[in-house]
C-alpha cells in the first residue's frame, strides 16, 4: 500500500518535472520547425486553390472563389446570392472534403463577393476614354453653330457642341 502511494507521488512529481520542462523556452530547432511548419501552410494555400476546383466542382468553383486563407479560417466568395445559399448549404461537405485532401481547415466563412463590379468599372473607363466630350482625346473644334470653342468629338458625332446639342434636344 505505502510503495503504491509513494509510486503515484513520484509519478506526479515527473509529471510537473515534464510541465516545468515545457515552459522553457523552445530551442531553436523547435523555432525552426515553426517556420517550417509556416512555410508548409503557404504551400497548402497554393494547393488549395488547386485543388477548389475539383473539391467545389466546376459549377460552384466558377461561381465561389476562394478569397482569403487565414489562421485557418477560409474565407470563400460567392458572386451571387443563389451561390451564396449554395455554399451555404454544402458547407459542411466542402469543410469535410478540403480536410480529406489535407487542408488544415479550422473554419469556413462564407461571403458575397462581387468580381462583376470590377468589370463594369473598367468598362466605364473604357467609355469615358472614348467619349467626345474628352478635350485631351479628341482635341478642339469651333462649333459651327454658337462658334464657341468646343470638344472636336462632340463636333465630329453631332456637328454641334454639345451645349447645342442639349438645347436641341430640350426644345
Ligand atoms: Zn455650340
Amino acid at each position: 500500500m505505502n510503495s503504491d502511494i509513494f509510486k503515484n507521488k513520484y509519478k506526479n512529481l515527473s509529471n510537473l518535472q515534464n510541465e516545468e520542462a515545457s515552459k522553457k523556452p523552445s530551442p531553436i530547432s523547435k523555432c525552426l520547425n515553426h517556420i517550417k511548419v509556416d512555410w508548409q501552410k503557404n504551400k497548402n494555400v497554393a494547393s488549395l486553390w488547386q485543388d477548389w476546383p475539383k473539391v467545389a466542382g466546376e459549377k460552384l468553383a466558377s461561381n465561389c472563389t476562394p478569397l482569403t486563407f487565414q489562421a485557418g479560417v477560409l474565407t470563400i466568395g460567392a458572386s451571387h446570392p443563389q451561390w451564396l445559399q449554395a455554399i451555404m448549404f454544402n458547407r459542411n461537405q466542402l469543410l469535410a472534403a478540403l480536410r480529406a485532401e489535407g487542408h488544415d481547415i479550422k473554419d469556413l466563412r462564407i461571403k458575397q463577393y462581387y468580381p462583376q463590379k470590377k468589370q463594369s468599372k473598367e468598362g466605364e473607363k473604357k467609355i469615358w476614354s472614348l467619349h467626345p466630350s474628352r478635350c485631351d482625346v479628341h482635341g478642339k473644334k469651333i462649333c459651327p453653330i454658337c462658334k464657341i470653342s468646343s470638344p472636336a468629338g462632340e463636333i465630329s458625332l453631332w456637328k454641334k457642341c454639345g451645349l447645342c446639342r442639349r438645347k436641341d434636344l430640350s426644345i
